[in-house]
């Protein structure tokens, strides 16, 4: 995702000291405030975009790491942008590879942050099976704890409503002094004159009544990888509720895969099983039959006296997963038995069966041998 130029937003140039952006952005948020502009989307639109580059430049931390190129990654902005007007945007997943079938991978994230962090969303995501080993794209909706894009989430009516805490000078910590019987006991702490935010809000934003954040439907687009198994949660990471603290991290979309079980095939890893019908001529004379795959039908040689539940291994004609992992296709023979024959079949069935040598059937030639055995006393 490529950086907006935020320098060239506010009209200032890349070595702009503090007090040039601040003055810049105050001027410009002037002349492009709603309020002087009612209606107009292109006002709107513009203190927007002035607002989200003064978000970043008029903060000396954020705007070491816009300068750097990390905004994306660390900046809380990545995946989507928060301060578009349209919430219509396609998000990549993270490490996806490291999620597969991870069930649990989201419990063992490191949680240092957690206090600063937005809350996890999760979102059920029922999937075909076909879907499921080929991949797919999907479009999603859901509600979630935003941003909010009048103020930035500053929650302040404008930059001039925005004070720096003077109870713990903008740092949002406190240290608090404690005399014990052991001695002074120093704890840093969030501040309570602003909630650990560092500055105080003298106008609340009218759309989100100061909070920052707004309760916003959201559409995603998403691709889900092939090959992806029931139970598997895939991270979004930053596509979850947006923090109550602005310094803080959006939460991720946390997406739980649920797969509609199959009636040809079952799964096991990448392999796929389906049971095939074939017909007791085709066992015994060998032939082909057409099998399912995950890339359509294909005609699979069933080899002559085949047995009942044998399985055939086809290589590569499995589940094909994004990393490139390509299972294989094991088709068991289901020999059927006609249900019902007419008298012609019959006939024609009772010349072939007279036709038949012992030699035909080894199984039943070993069995009476082992029979005649037992009740003739030859063991
Ligand atoms: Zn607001
Ligand atoms: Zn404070």
């Amino acid at each position: 995702m490529a950086q907006k130029d935020y320098y060239n937003i506010l009209g200032v140039d890349k070595n702009a000291t503090a007090d040039q952006i601040k003055s810049a952005y105050r001027k410009l948020a002037k002349q492009y405030h709603p309020d002087l502009h009612p209606d107009d989307q292109v006002a709107a639109e513009k203190f927007k975009e002035i607002n989200e580059a003064y978000s970043v430049l008029g903060d000396a931390d954020k705007r070491t790491r816009y300068d750097n190129g990390e905004m994306d990654q660390d900046g809380g902005f990545g995946g989507f942008n928060p301060f578009g007007g349209g919430t219509h945007t396609a998000a990549g997943f993270d490490d996806i590879f490291d999620m597969f079938g991870d069930m649990f991978g989201f419990g063992s994230r490191k949680r240092s942050a957690q206090a600063q962090q937005g809350a996890d969303i999760q979102y059920t995501l029922e999937l075909s099976f076909m879907e499921s080993i080929l991949g797919c794209k999907k479009t999603i909706s859901f509600s979630r704890v935003d941003k909010c894009n009048t103020c930035n989430g500053t929650g302040a009516k404008d930059a001039n409503s925005i004070k720096t805490c003077d109870k713990c000078g903008g740092s949002g910590q406190v240290r608090r002094v404690a005399n014990t019987m052991f001695g002074q006991q120093i704890t840093v702490g969030a501040c309570d004159k602003c909630g650990g935010t560092g500055q105080i809000v003298t106008d609340h934003c009218k759309a989100c009544s100061g909070k920052g954040v707004v309760n916003r439907n959201v559409t995603l687009d998403i691709s889900i990888p092939a090959g992806v198994e029931h139970g598997a949660v895939l991270q979004l990471s930053g596509e979850g509720n947006a923090p109550a603290n602005p310094r803080g991290r959006r939460g991720n979309l946390l997406l739980v895969i649920s797969v509609k079980p199959s009636k040809l095939f079952r799964r096991e890893n990448y392999d796929l099983h389906v049971e095939v019908p074939v017909s007791y001529i085709t066992a015994v004379t060998g032939g082909e039959v057409e099998v399912p795959g995950p890339e359509g039908k294909f005609i699979a040689k069933i080899p002559e006296g085949i047995k009942n539940g044998e399985v055939l291994r086809f290589r590569g004609r499995g589940i094909r997963t994004a990393r490139g992992i390509t299972g294989d296709l094991y088709l068991k023979v289901m020999v059927e038995v006609p249900k019902t024959i007419s008298r012609a079949q019959r006939r024609m069935l009772e010349d072939f069966e007279r036709e038949c040598s012992p030699r035909n059937y080894p199984l039943q030639k070993e069995f009476r041998e082992e029979m005649d055995r037992l009740f003739n006393g030859s063991k």
